[in-house]
């Protein structure tokens, strides 16, 4: 099928996108790895698209005030190769080479899969793992918005048709920062039938600050809270148990709800393990 007919402008920075974007039915255009598929099928039928991909400042890697900043036009194959990320952010690191395939990776971006928000997509998951936040520009100007309150509902983010994501940010990891990552996809590269990132702080043999973020769970990525608690308690059949009060995923096209919770309990296993010996 071919899209439904749509206007095209090139934004030349980030006001002149907002302000673009003031028209009716107007959407950004990122890597176009998901919205050009969701035109083809005719999904969406957006009457203009923005395109971002000539603002300059929008693809950099910086480490920041104990931050490491990743510009919403980075490629995921540069976040994949970045030494920054792989020594200051390894949790991100760990989760690129799950994303797609490298021909998507290559035009792909972080700030659209953080827009796009699919909960089975593995960066938003980090993302909440890492206590991480999100910049947004719109027509009000600046403003942060915080990983936790992000997400809020299937495809439904605190973005508004208005807004520009223009950059995250997570705390840059330190000596006592532990990280896990896992996924099960029917094959490397689908979109996962369950993940799992997680981020801890290391004290002697004890994991304080757990936090465990499930994607492909629900409608957003989502918190297995009471799990997080026992596994700071040094628990982790306990851990293992509680998933069944802290997730409860519908049945999907991938697997059952009661298969997806199964596998949930594997990968606290597996991630719990990480958590232990990984160090950045
Ligand atoms: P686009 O497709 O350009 O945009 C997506 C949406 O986000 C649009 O609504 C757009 O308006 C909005 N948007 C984009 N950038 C911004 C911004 N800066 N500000 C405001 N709104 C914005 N992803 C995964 O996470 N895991 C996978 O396993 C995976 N597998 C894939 C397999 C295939 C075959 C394909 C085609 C894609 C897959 N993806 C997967 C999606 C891929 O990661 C996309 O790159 C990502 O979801 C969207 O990024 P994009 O830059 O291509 O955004």
């Amino acid at each position: 099928m071919k899209p439904a007919p749509f206007a095209y402008a090139k934004a030349r920075s980030v006001a002149h996108a907002v302000e673009l974007l003031a028209a009716d039915e107007a959407r950004v255009l990122a890597g176009g790895q998901s919205l050009l598929a969701t035109l083809n099928m005719r999904l969406s039928q957006p009457a203009l698209l923005v395109d971002i991909n000539g603002i300059g400042g929008l693809d950099g890697i910086a480490r920041k005030d104990g931050q490491i900043e990743i510009g919403a036009l980075v490629r995921h194959a540069q976040a994949e190769r970045s030494a920054e990320i792989a020594r200051h952010a390894p949790l991100i690191a760990a989760a690129m080479p799950h994303i797609g395939h490298p021909a998507i990776r290559n035009r792909g971006t972080v700030g659209g899969s953080i827009a796009f928000a699919d909960p089975a997509a593995e960066l938003p998951a980090c993302l909440i793992a890492l206590g991480g936040e999100v910049d947004l520009a719109g027509p009000d100007g600046q403003r942060t918005v915080k990983a936790d309150d992000f997400f809020k509902g299937l495809f439904d983010t605190a973005l508004t048709a208005r807004d520009v994501l223009t950059a995250i940010r997570v705390p840059a990891a330190g000596s006592d920062s532990r990280f896990g990552f896992g996924e099960l996809a029917r094959r490397h590269g689908d979109y996962a039938m369950v993940g799992l990132a997680a981020s801890a702080r290391a004290s002697g043999a004890r994991l304080n600050e757990v936090r465990l973020a499930y994607f492909g769970v629900g409608s957003t990525p989502q918190r297995a809270r009471q799990a997080e608690a026992a596994l700071a308690g040094g628990e982790l059949e306990a851990a293992v148990a509680a998933l069944d009060t802290d997730l409860s995923p519908p049945d999907d096209v991938q697997a059952s709800g009661a298969v997806k919770r199964h596998l949930a309990g594997v990968l606290l296993r597996r991630v719990a393990r990480q958590l232990m010996e990984s160090r950045p």
